[in-house]
């Protein structure tokens, strides 16, 4: 198995998985929400469009409709199909990332993108946002972070422990999946 260091692994997510489109940008990969994309959209048939974007940029679709899933594969695309009862999202979550062959998740690399637009975050000093946040987060949290695409700011809160919990069980995950593969290339 091929395996991505870098966030060189990108994904193009259907419409009404928008809980695993912003969770995929929050651990860093570059991600296109497709309802995102909807909204501009004037053309006949949308299903092809996201295909011709998943090819252009080379992008892993995750789609819960069968026959996007038929026709990606008929083109070659990379596509990941999530089942209509999906298991809790750090479940779903590794299993798209091993499925996409990644070995981290960006975030360990300090990659964070924004949940809403999908743009790069960049660390922003704190006496430079006392405006910009409510009070009592301002005096809590040592780290925040700027939108590079949309501006809005962000800080490690108290949503921070969840979404250290969620990066935790997926580096578990992956480093398990990872001791799996290497014992099966050695039996090999
Ligand atoms: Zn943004």
């Amino acid at each position: 198995m091929v395996t991505h260091m870098t966030s060189e692994v990108k994904f193009i997510v259907d419409e009404m998985l928008g809980n695993i489109a912003r969770w995929l940008r929050i651990l860093g990969f570059d991600t296109i929400y497709a309802r995102d994309l909807r909204v501009s959209y004037n053309g006949k048939s949308f299903d092809t469009y996201l295909l011709r974007i998943a090819i252009l940029e080379k992008r892993i679709l995750i789609t819960r409709d069968k026959e996007i899933v038929q026709r990606a594969k008929h083109y070659g695309v990379k596509v990941i199909s999530i089942l209509q009862n999906s298991k809790d999202i750090v479940t779903t979550l590794g299993d798209i990332l091993i499925k996409s062959g990644v070995s981290h998740p960006p975030v360990n690399y300090g990659i964070l993108r924004c949940p809403i637009c999908n743009g790069i975050l960049r660390p922003i000093a704190k006496e430079n946002v006392k405006t910009l946040v409510p009070e009592k987060s301002w005096r809590f949290a040592e780290e925040f972070f700027k939108c590079s695409n949309c501006g809005k700011i962000y800080w490690k809160g108290s949503h921070w422990r969840k979404i250290s919990k969620v990066i935790k069980s997926l580096s578990e995950i992956l480093s398990k999946n990872s001791d799996h593969s290497i014992k099966d290339k050695q039996k090999n």
